[in-house]
């Protein structure tokens, strides 16, 4: 019985090497019955032609071929690099030619007698188990010896190297790697001792070090610990060590082992990571993630001291103009000349942070009052102000600031900042180059703006708002020959608004298109409503803010208000105020000359308090001047005010223009302005601006005389 097989892996075939043709195919078809396939090749060369291209599992070789003998056959084969295992066949029984053939390296040898072809599948078999065998034992070693290296490799890429430490007899053992760890050669010094080991050992870590040899050794538990030692070669690395103490029989500890890793480059990388997270990359100062973790300490260390922290929140003034002009580059520059000039104006106890862009804080800790506060803002806004030489250029820089104080304006980190943040732009809005304290004031207008933010987003549709009406009056006669037509905000909550409450937000937010478009029709429906029902027919003045003027399609909105509601242009008169003007010229001459061109007219509003110029003025397409109520007010008592208002009602005469003084409150006010030729006015004197009823009221009866 043949052994089984099919525990043998043979995907190549075996190769027969013999002349006569007959028993080669014989010897094939013995071995085909047994799963196993052969080539056969009559001559040395053909096989050897043969191999050259293909590696069989066994070659079976006839001794004597007609071209070569076995043993020089197998030369050559060796030569290619051949390592097949081969069974010699030979027709002679000759026990010197089998050892021969043994020592070329055969694996077993076959006579051609009669039992041949039996016994021949039990020896190839065997033949190739064995060759299997030897296979995967030769493959483990080489793996086991790969997956050595790999890791001598790896412990050496990993900088890793191992110890032993016998307690009991203070024998130190060290790999070679943890030699060069520690600077060294393998081997030298050749006996360690922990006493030189901890010699080594950075002084602050090492009470660290030998806690947790102790505590380890007497409690049997794994350490690791992180510290830094000094290598002979690169100076000061840190390393990791982790070990498990072994006890002997006894239970009492007998050896440490452990490893030790070269973790410099980790925690290099790890503290640049940091460094990343936590600073500015410009700068190198705290960026606003390590700012918070500073505030929060101040905070926590100022509550446990009653001391009062201040957080000055700083912008530098027109810091985008610089960088558009000089380039970014200098931007750059004019940044760290700016942080190092705060650097001088704080201690080391204090946080200076960049927020980015040109926004730094700096927190003072341990302040005892606000004067104290005042004193460094101060400090801050001198030396900021000094000129910065970059690139040849002088420049000059002022910064605005806002302060807030722990915990007066705030308990955390968050509040403060952003109350810091209300007063820097506090700061701004007054004359910059200032400080600023967060105030109670502040924040309710902060809290306010808010809920009215939320409450306009709705106010449209519930139908909150609604027009009041203001005569314009020709002051010879008392009559009516116009109306301003003025907004309202029936708020919920807040009670009757007036625009200079919210119409600053509608501007801001742009809700002031919708909301001006509702009144731009609402008033044109009404004063239509008003000629239908037979009275005479008069303008109605409707204020544009600025704002509505930058829409593109402002004249087709207007036109297509006025089909809607069927009032004939002449009737409308759009009030844009002398401010809105200036803020875009170019923009504003160009609708307003469509607007004109629809048979819209235009008055100039709060005309006296933009410094138009005369010659300016004659560009636009105006009809009226509206001598601003601030003249008006002081028309008698102030002869400045009355020079002002004589010159503009001058000036509108000159350039052919209406005149219009509103705010008229008093006979005195009136006559002065009569006595100038001024004769529209609008103003309480006349009648207050009135709900739609009370307008009807007017026109059916008149003003009272
Ligand atoms: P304005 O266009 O100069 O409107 C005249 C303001 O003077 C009105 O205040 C009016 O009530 C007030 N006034 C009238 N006569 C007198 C008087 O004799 N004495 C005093 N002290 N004041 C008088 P109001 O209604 O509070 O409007 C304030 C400003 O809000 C308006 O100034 C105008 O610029 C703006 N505004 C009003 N309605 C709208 C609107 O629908 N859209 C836009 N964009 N702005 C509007
Ligand atoms: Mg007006
Ligand atoms: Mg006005």
């Amino acid at each position: 019985m043949t052994e089984p097989q099919q525990d043998i892996a043979i995907t190549a075939p075996i190769l027969i090497i013999e002349d006569d043709v007959g028993f080669a195919s014989l010897m094939a078809s013995t071995l085909d019955e047994e799963g196993l396939t052969s080539h056969c090749t009559t001559n040395g060369n053909q096989a050897l032609e043969w191999l050259a291209s293909c590696a069989p599992s066994l070659i079976i070789l006839d001794y004597t071929l007609p071209d070569m003998t076995g043993a020089s056959f197998i030369e050559r084969l060796r030569d290619m690099g051949h390592t097949s295992p081969f069974i010699m066949v030979t027709g002679r029984d000759d026990s010197s030619l089998a050892v021969q053939m043994m020592k070329t390296g055969a694996y077993d040898y076959l006579l051609k007698d009669v039992s041949f072809l039996d016994r021949l599948p039990t020896v190839v078999i065997r033949a190739l188990h064995d060759v299997e065998t030897r296979d995967r034992l030769e493959r483990a070693k080489h793996s086991l010896r790969q997956s050595e290296s790999r890791l001598a490799r790896a412990q050496k890429i990993a900088r890793m190297g191992s110890w032993e430490w016998n307690i009991r007899n203070g024998d130190v053992y060290w790999s070679d790697e943890l030699y060069r760890i520690f600077g060294l050669t393998p081997g030298n010094p050749e006996k360690i001792s922990m006493d030189w080991v901890f010699g080594r050992v950075n002084p602050t870590d090492l009470p660290a070090l030998e806690k947790a040899l102790t505590l380890s050794a007497t409690t049997c538990q794994p350490f690791n610990i992180v510290y830094r030692i000094n290598s002979h070669s690169d100076g000061e690395i840190v390393v990791n060590s982790q070990g498990e103490v072994e006890c002997g029989e006894d239970g009492l500890p007998l050896l440490i082992s452990a490893t030790t890793l070269d973790i410099t480059a980790r925690i290099k990388a790890e503290s640049e990571i940091q460094q990343l997270i936590n600073y500015d990359t410009l700068t190198g100062l705290p960026n606003r993630n390590l700012l918070h973790d500073r505030l929060k300490l101040s905070i926590a260390q100022a509550a446990r001291e009653q001391h009062l922290v201040g957080i000055l929140i700083l912008d530098l003034d027109r810091f985008k103009g610089i960088n558009d002009t000089l380039g970014h580059r200098a931007g750059d520059n004019l940044l760290m000349t700016v942080s190092k000039r705060l650097a001088a104006c704080v201690r080391d106890s204090d946080t200076l942070a960049r927020l980015g862009g040109d926004e730094f804080v700096v927190v003072l800790n341990n302040v005892l009052n606000e004067e104290a506060i005042t004193i460094v803002a101060k400090k801050i806004l001198a030396i900021i102000s000094e000129p910065i030489y970059i690139d040849g250029h002088e420049i000059y820089i002022t910064v605005s600031i806002g302060i807030a104080v722990y915990p007066m304006n705030g308990e955390d980190s968050h509040t403060l900042l952003k109350h810091a943040d209300l007063a820097m732009y506090q700061a701004k809005e007054l004359d910059r180059n200032n400080f600023q304290f967060f105030s109670r004031e502040m924040n309710i207008k902060v809290l306010e703006r808010m809920m009215l933010e939320n409450s306009m987003r709705k106010a449209l549709e519930r139908g909150e708002f609604f027009l009041v009406y203001q005569p314009q009056v020709d002051a010879r006669s008392r009559r009516i020959v116009g109306m301003e037509a003025l907004l309202r905000w029936n708020h919920p909550d807040l009670g009757l608004l007036v625009p200079d409450r919210f119409i600053y937000l509608a501007e801001e937010t742009g809700f002031i298109i919708p909301i001006g478009e509702w009144v731009l029709r609402t008033a044109c429906r009404q004063n239509k409503r008003w000629q239908d029902m037979g009275y005479e027919p008069v303008r109605v003045a409707v204020n544009l803010s600025g704002k509505q003027f930058d829409q593109n399609q402002l004249d087709e909105s207007i036109a297509a208000i006025l089909m809607e509601t069927g009032l004939d242009p002449q009737w409308l008169e759009i009030e844009i105020t002398e401010s809105a003007i200036m803020k875009s010229p170019e923009l504003s001459i160009g609708m307003l000359r469509k607007l004109k061109d629809m048979g819209i007219t235009l008055a100039i509003d709060d005309f006296g308090t933009g410094y138009s110029s005369l010659s300016y003025l004659k560009h636009f397409p105006i009809r009226r001047l509206k001598i601003d109520r601030s003249f008006v007010r002081d028309i008698i008592t102030n002869p400045d005010d009355a020079a002002i208002a004589e010159i503009i009602i001058a000036m509108a005469h000159t350039l052919k223009l209406d005149v219009i003084a509103e705010g008229v409150e008093t006979r005195a006010q009136m006559e002065f302005l009569s006595f100038h030729n001024c004769v529209e006015m609008q103003g309480y004197l006349f009648s207050r601006p009135v709900r739609t009823d009370d307008f009807t009221e007017l026109l059916k009866k008149g003003l009272k005389p």
